[in-house]
C-alpha cells in the first residue's frame, strides 16, 4: 500500500504544483488522469526521489520515502515521461547499462537478467538492434524492461502511451496490466482510454488537488440516465456551450456531434439519451461539476 498525506510541492520559481494531496493506493493498477499541467509529473517525480515535497507524508508499506528515501531505492521501478536512450546501443546493450547504473543484483549474472527482461518485455526478436531503430512501443516495452529489473514493489510509469499507435498501445496495455499482479503500478496519464482499459480505480487530479477517487464503473453509473446526444450547427454549438452542460463536442462528418449532461432530461429537439462513457464523467470533472444524478428510475435504466 502506498500512502501520501497532505503532499504538497511549490517548485522555488513559486508555482505550487501540488496542493496537499491525500491518496491511498493498493497493490494494483492505479491511474492518475488529469489534463497536462495537473501536477502528476511532479508527484511521480516526488515518489521516485527525484524532487523534495515542501511538505507531507508518503509512506510505502512500513518505507517513510520522505525520511528514508534511500530505503525505497531496491523496490521502485521508474519509467519516466522523457526517457533517454543511447540510439547507438542495441537493446541489449542499452538494458545492460541501465541494470549496472541502477545496481541490479542478478544471481544468474546480468546478461542472463537482461535476457530474461528483454523476454518478458517481447523484445527477444529486437536485442541486437540498435535502439534508434525501434518504434516509440518497443522503446517504452524497453523503458519497462529496466523499470521491473529488481522486481519493485512500486511500479510508476508516467504518461507512457502518448505517441503510441493504437496497436503499439493495446500491446503496451497487455504488458502493464501483467505487470500489476503482485505490486503497487501507478500510472500517470491524460488518456482516458488508458484508464478505461487498466484501471479498476484511479484519481482524478485538476490544479494540484485531486477532484475525485473512483472506478470507471462508479464514475459511468453517477451519470446513468443523464446524457444527451445530438447533431448541431457551430453556431448551435456554440449556444449550447453557452446554455448546457456540454461534456463533449466533436467534428463528425462536418457537422458537430454534441453531448450534454442533462439529469433534468429536458434537452433540445433531436437530442438522444445514451449511454455515459468514462471521457463523459472525466470531462465533467475537469470543468469541475459534481454530476448530478439522474431520477431514480431513469438512473437505473441498464445501458444498451
Ligand atoms: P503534469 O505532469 O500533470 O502535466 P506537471 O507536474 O508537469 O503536470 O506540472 C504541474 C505544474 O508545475 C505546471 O504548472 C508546471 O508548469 C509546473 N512545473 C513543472 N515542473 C516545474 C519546474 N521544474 N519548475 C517550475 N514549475 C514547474
Amino acid at each position: 500500500m502506498l500512502s501520501i498525506q497532505n503532499l504538497v510541492k511549490v517548485y522555488p520559481s513559486g508555482v505550487t504544483a501540488l496542493r496537499g494531496l491525500d491518496l491511498e493506493v493498493p497493490r494494483g493498477m492505479f491511474g492518475l488522469l488529469g489534463p497536462n499541467g495537473a501536477g502528476k509529473s511532479t508527484l511521480m517525480k516526488i515518489l521516485a526521489g527525484l524532487l523534495e515535497p515542501t511538505s507531507g507524508e508518503l509512506r510505502l508499506g512500513d518505507i517513510d520515502l520522505v525520511r528514508q528515501p534511500e530505503r525505497l531505492r531496491p523496490h521502485l521501478g521508474y519509467l519516466p515521461q522523457e526517457f533517454g536512450f543511447y540510439p547507438y546501443l542495441t537493446g541489449e546493450q542499452m538494458l545492460l547499462y541501465l541494470l549496472r547504473l541502477k545496481g541490479v543484483s542478478a544471481p544468474r549474472g546480468l546478461k542472463h537478467l537482461c535476457a530474461e527482461l528483454l523476454e518478458r518485455v517481447n523484445l527477444t526478436f529486437a536485442a541486437k538492434r540498435k535502439v534508434k531503430e525501434y518504434s516509440g512501443g518497443m522503446r517504452q516495452r524497453l523503458g519497462i524492461a529496466q523499470a521491473i529489473a529488481g522486481n519493485p514493489r512500486l511500479l510508476i510509469v508516467d504518461e507512457p502511451t502518448a505517441g503510441l499507435d493504437p496497436e503499439e498501445r493495446l500491446r503496451f496495455y497487455r504488458l502493464l496490466a501483467e505487470m500489476a499482479d503482485e505490486r503497487v503500478v501507478l500510472l500517470s496519464t491524460h488518456i482516458v482510454e488508458d484508464v478505461a482499459m487498466l484501471c479498476p480505480r484511479f484519481a482524478a487530479v485538476r490544479q494540484g488537488r485531486l477532484v475525485a477517487i473512483t472506478s470507471p464503473t462508479e464514475a459511468k453509473a453517477a451519470l446513468q440516465g443523464t446524457i444527451y446526444e445530438g447533431t448541431v450547427t457551430l453556431a448551435g454549438l456554440a449556444e449550447l456551450q453557452r446554455t448546457r452542460r456540454v461534456t463533449q463536442g466533436v467534428l463528425f462528418e462536418g457537422r458537430h456531434r454534441v453531448r450534454l449532461h442533462e439529469p433534468g432530461g429536458d434537452v433540445p429537439p433531436g437530442f438522444e439519451r445514451v449511454p455515459p462513457t468514462l471521457e463523459d464523467a472525466y470531462l465533467l470533472l475537469m470543468q469541475g461539476v459534481a454530476p448530478t444524478a439522474a431520477p431514480p428510475e431513469r438512473a437505473r435504466e441498464v445501458a444498451p
